[in-house]
């Protein structure tokens, strides 16, 4: 059976070797907690639920902020895998791991409590980050922990990318992603607004400033296109483009009859 195994799961026997990987999520030895594993971003969900079982709200926070620089994002938008694979369920249902992680960042907010940076010893290096999207601000915060000195430029007047200009507010309010965005600023990570790459500053500035490496995290701007006939004609607006018209405050221009593909 070994050998049989090994001929038609051949991939999964790698996982497991290379990568500490067990996709079926059942090797004990690999796999502590589930929705920790299953989480992209190691989240310790186990952790901080047990904190805010017994009221330790600072502490089930700083818990989520060790391993999530978004966390009001993920507690109000994540696609929350960590609940289907959660072992509570054979009991009845998942542990709301998504609302619980929201639950702590509203209290946050409101308390204005802001988890400790934890900063290590600063290196002489400079890094620039083209783009302040989550990609962006994710790669400039755990930069920033390491010692590097963390520039982010971006092209637009507003941080957070997609998730300011793409995202509607009623699904993620401004205040509740201001308040992650400032906690990275605050941990020492500097901002260019407004600056494009190709208009602004070029790569080449970048090196000639002193930047020793370059991460380019420019973003998923662009809408799906249906590859259709008539499809770039005037009128016809795609929707990512007038999420980020109507999030940047701007007008759309809509006409008398709006037709809605999709
Ligand atoms: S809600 Fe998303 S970020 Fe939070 S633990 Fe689950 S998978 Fe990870």
């Amino acid at each position: 059976p070994v050998l049989s195994t090994m001929r038609y799961f051949q991939e999964e026997y790698e996982d497991h070797i290379k990568y500490k990987k067990c996709s079926a999520l059942v090797c004990k030895e690999i796999v502590s907690s589930p929705c920790q594993y299953i989480c992209p971003i190691d989240q310790e969900a186990s952790v901080y639920i047990a904190l805010i079982a017994i009221g330790k709200f600072e502490e089930a926070l700083n818990i989520i902020r060790k391993d999530n620089p978004l966390p009001t994002v993920c507690g109000r938008v994540c696609h929350h895998p960590c609940e289907t694979v959660c072992t509570a369920a054979e009991m009845g249902e998942p542990i709301a791991i998504r609302a619980l992680k929201r639950f702590i960042m509203d209290w946050a907010i409101e308390k204005g409590y802001q988890s400790p940076s934890r900063q290590k010893k600063q290196k002489k290096y400079k890094v620039a980050v083209i783009g302040a999207g989550p990609a962006g601000l994710a790669a400039g915060y755990y930069l920033n922990r390491k010692g590097y000195k963390v520039a982010v430029f971006e092209s637009l007047p507003v941080l957070g990318g997609m998730l300011t200009v793409g995202i509607p507010k009623h699904r993620l309010p401004k205040k509740t992603l201001n308040f992650d965005i400032e906690h990275i600023i605050k941990s020492g990570v500097a901002i260019k607004t407004n600056k494009a790459l190709g208009k602004d500053f070029s790569i080449d500035d970048l090196f000639k400033e002193g930047y020793k490496a370059i991460f380019i995290a420019i973003g998923a701007h662009k809408s799906m296109k249906l590859n259709i006939p008539g499809e770039n004609a005037n009128g016809v607006i795609h929707a990512l483009d007038l999420l980020k018209t109507v999030n940047l405050g701007k007008k759309a221009e809509l006409g008398e009859n709006v037709g809605i593909v999709g």
